[in-house]
């Protein structure tokens, strides 16, 4: 059994779904305590209690210990299986989060699965939908992976009620890559969602955009959705390269200007575009768990954080991979490599 401590490092949702990924892929059990100790609110909550449940019923699992609050638990896994599956997070809950546990695991399964989750898709401190289909779904396609991401109602923070669906083929042999580089610009957009708030929002925060980025009026996509999937805004600033796309993300709130959303996610961009690595924080921490199921590959990007450096050390104890860091002027290497 493997024990983790969850108040380690970053101390947040991330080592329990790293951990229930890698028991259900590699059949090792876990027990983890001091689950999400540095959060505000510790032990699990919806989110987290639904992604246990969901990779539970994905493996056939055993799990003791699993209630809102709580902050241990076991989990025993068994034998992956495909099919179709729904989950329901019955809040705001992230949905991205939630399938993000499930997706590499599906991939080694015998059957192809059809799985749908209900809740948050738009959520802060998670991956918005657009951000698992354009950047993380391109790297693990780039590794062999036939994954299909359909957004079919937006879930904004508090409201939920949102629903996403993933359609996953058996991969179990993931390519190794590298990302050293993003290669030449493709494109860039930004598009802002709006529900149930005023239409001018949208258009304030793609000016800002627009007028910081010198990008032109075909770039600054305003999307109005229907009223009842609200009150939410996103504002996505996506860009396509040659080797990668990110997608970074700014979301409306009380009492927050729309123009300073704008700012703050152009600021994210440009420090990762001054960088020149191939790929920004939050890529660097999703991509390390697909990376060291293939045994191996490298990548650059513009910042190590807290929650990559938590991530690594999980993954290391779940799969005989060694993950290194290292300084590469602009940017920052990380490698990971079959342990000697
Ligand atoms: P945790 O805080 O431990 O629950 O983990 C949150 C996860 O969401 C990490 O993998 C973050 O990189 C990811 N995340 C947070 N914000 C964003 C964002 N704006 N875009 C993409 N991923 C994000």
């Amino acid at each position: 059994m493997i024990e983790l401590d969850g108040a380690t490092g970053e101390g947040g949702g991330q080592i329990l779904r790293t951990a229930l990924t890698l028991s259900m892929i590699t059949g090792q059990p876990f027990r983890i305590t001091n689950i999400r100790a540095k959060r505000p609110k510790p032990g699990l909550m919806r989110q987290h209690l639904v992604a246990v449940q969901a990779a539970a019923a994905v493996c056939n699992g055993n799990v003791g210990g699993a209630a809102v609050g709580a902050q241990t638990l076991e989990f025993v896994p068994g034998k992956i299986q495909g099919g179709q599956y729904d989950f329901a997070i019955g809040s705001a809950g992230s949905c991205t989060l939630v399938l993000q546990t499930l997706l590499p695991a599906l991939l080694y399964a015998e059957q192809a699965s059809l799985v749908r989750v209900s809740g948050g898709t738009h959520n802060p401190m998670a991956p918005p939908l657009h951000f698992l289909q354009r950047a993380y779904g391109r790297v693990l396609a780039q590794m062999g992976a036939s994954i299909e991401l359909e957004l079919h109602r937006f879930g904004f923070y508090p409201a939920g009620g949102g629903v996403v669906s993933a359609s996953v083929q058996p991969c179990a042999r993931l390519r190794s890559i590298e990302l050293m580089s993003r290669g030449e610009r493709v494109g860039g957009f930004a598009e802002s969602f709006v529900a149930g708030i005023p239409f001018d929002v949208a258009k304030r925060e793609l000016d800002c955009v627009g007028r910081s980025m010198g990008w032109e009026e075909s770039q600054l996509l305003p999307r109005g959705l229907p009223g009842e999937q609200g009150p939410g805004n996103a504002l996505l600033l996506t860009m396509e390269y040659e080797h990668v796309t990110e997608v970074f993300a700014g979301f409306g709130e009380k009492m927050v200007r729309a123009e300073t959303v704008a700012k703050n996610t152009v600021q994210e961009l440009r420090q990762y575009v001054s960088s020149g690595a191939a790929v920004a924080e939050h890529l660097a921490d999703q991509i390390m768990l697909p990376f060291a199921l293939a045994g191996a590959g490298r990548f650059t990007t513009n910042r190590i954080s807290q929650h990559a450096l938590t991530n690594a050390a999980v993954i290391e104890r779940f799969l005989p991979v060694a993950i290194t860091f290292e300084d590469g002027g602009e940017h920052q290497i990380c490698s990971i490599a079959a342990k000697a």
